[in-house]
């Protein structure tokens, strides 16, 4: 489709309003990619040098039919470079606000945007908290990470609207005891929380009735680690209050979030195309691949068939609860997550999770791949397991993993967090190469 979008067409899919159709989503995105791939090709040595080493003009990129021609571009790709090699010419570098990995063993990547495109990517965040149901008079509560701010990232309407008495919303320090986060809460009244995944689980596991009559949240809303089904279920009990996920990262900001009416996942297609790819071609619907995503917002430091490392399952095209946005079916997380294991699968944590579904025993959990060959399930039981229980997660872990892996059972008091204050519920030092969420910029 050639058509142009409507002027009023970002203004309109920013608030949400009913109305916008899939076409007029499709027009956009196929408008804004020819101006990107041209904005890139005249701006960003990077990609003028990978469009020419592929026989690639501007010309030649037309609408989302022709995305296939451009090549992927990976982190590895970026970090090795000088700055003025990633960043379009004419941009004040200075004065770009830059997000970067932390806690990875690589070199850090740094992604850069101009103040304006931080904001717009935030609006499309705020779009999906109202979407959950946040309103302007609610308390909410951050459980993550403070991070030294950003003279760069000036958030003056954030502190507008806080001391207006709107969306109120304060930050809780995840690597705190759960038990003073608890403390806290109950403190603040929370309306609405937010939280790293793993955090909030920890601190759900730790809420008894007596906390649950005064924290009384209408919904959770976490993002930035896996979530088991278990978890979730834990949280939204431990919580008293439905759970809603999005998925982020912080080269894209939002990606995709959860559809109330279907538990897919709404991608976030007027802020970015997302592609998934299984063995080079388009996963099919219901199939697993890797997340390809280009920015529509980041010209200062474009993202353009970026590879994030995420696998993911392939959703049906449109969400059937109406809304124009194609659909992932389910995040499986970063590769990184995944456990390789010798004979070249990859493990997904999911496929382990059956361990602790059938382990009742079990109140907190970790599993570590501590060599290519050998996992170790931590657990802090609830009360002490009987012989008989230890026994039928080995039976089903071997059934999982195959007679060449080691697996080992470790009683734990207590499983620390990492010094990043992110609960990795699957750490593989084996394939260590994960890239924190930035939480404090999300939330
Ligand atoms: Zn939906």
């Amino acid at each position: 489709m050639n058509s142009r979008p409507n002027p009023l067409f970002m203004l309109r899919s920013l608030l949400g309003r009913p109305g916008v159709a899939r076409a007029e989503i499709e027009a956009f995105q196929n408008a804004r990619l020819r101006r990107l791939v041209r904005h890139a090709w005249d701006n960003v040595p990077y990609y003028r040098r990978l469009f020419e080493r592929h026989g690639l003009k501007p010309q030649d990129i037309r609408t989302l039919a022709d995305l296939a021609s451009i090549p992927l571009s990976s982190k590895k790709d970026l970090q090795p470079l000088p700055t003025e090699d990633v960043v379009a010419r004419g941009v004040d570098v200075n004065q770009l606000i830059v997000h970067q990995t932390s806690g990875s063993t690589g070199q850090p990547c740094k992604i850069r945007r101009t103040w304006f495109e931080e904001r717009m990517l935030n609006l499309f965040r705020w779009r999906v908290k109202w979407y959950f149901g946040l309103r302007a008079m609610d308390r909410q509560v951050s459980i993550g990470l403070r991070r030294p701010s950003d003279p760069r990232n000036d958030r003056f309407q954030q502190r507008l609207l806080q001391a207006l008495g709107l969306y109120h919303s304060s930050v809780l320090d995840c690597r705190q005891p759960p038990q003073n986060i608890v403390r806290q809460l109950r403190d603040l009244h929370p309306t609405v929380v937010n939280g790293l995944s793993g955090s909030l689980w920890r601190v759900s596991l730790e809420l008894g009735d007596a906390d649950r009559r005064v924290i009384r949240p209408r919904f959770i809303h976490c993002g930035g680690e896996v979530l088991t089904p278990l978890m979730r279920r834990q949280v939204s009990e431990g919580f008293g209050a439905p759970v809603y996920e999005t998925y982020g990262s912080f080269e894209f900001n939002i990606i995709a979030w959860e559809c109330k009416e279907t538990g897919d996942y709404h991608t976030c297609d007027d802020a970015l195309i997302v592609e998934v790819l299984k063995d080079g071609r388009p996963a099919a619907p219901g199939e697993r691949g890797e997340l390809i995503a280009t920015s529509l917002y980041s010209f200062a430091m474009p993202l353009i068939r970026f590879r994030l490392g995420d696998i993911v399952t392939r959703g049906a095209a449109l969400c059937a609860c109406g809304k124009p946005f194609s659909t992932i079916r389910a995040i499986q997380g970063r590769m990184a997550d995944c456990f390789p294991l010798p004979d070249g699968r990859r493990l997904h944590p999911f496929e382990l999770g059956i361990l602790i579904n059938n382990a009742p025993w079990v109140g907190k959990f970790q599993f570590l791949q501590e060599r290519l060959d050998r996992i170790i399930m931590r657990a802090v039981p609830l009360a002490a397991p009987s012989p008989e229980a230890i026994a039928r997660v080995r039976e089903l872990a071997a059934q999982q993993l195959g007679p060449k892996i080691e697996f080992e059972i470790a009683l734990e008091s207590d499983i620390p967090l990492e010094p990043s204050g992110k609960f990795r519920t699957f750490r593989s030092l084996v394939n260590s190469n994960y890239d924190d969420l930035d939480w404090s910029a999300m939330s």
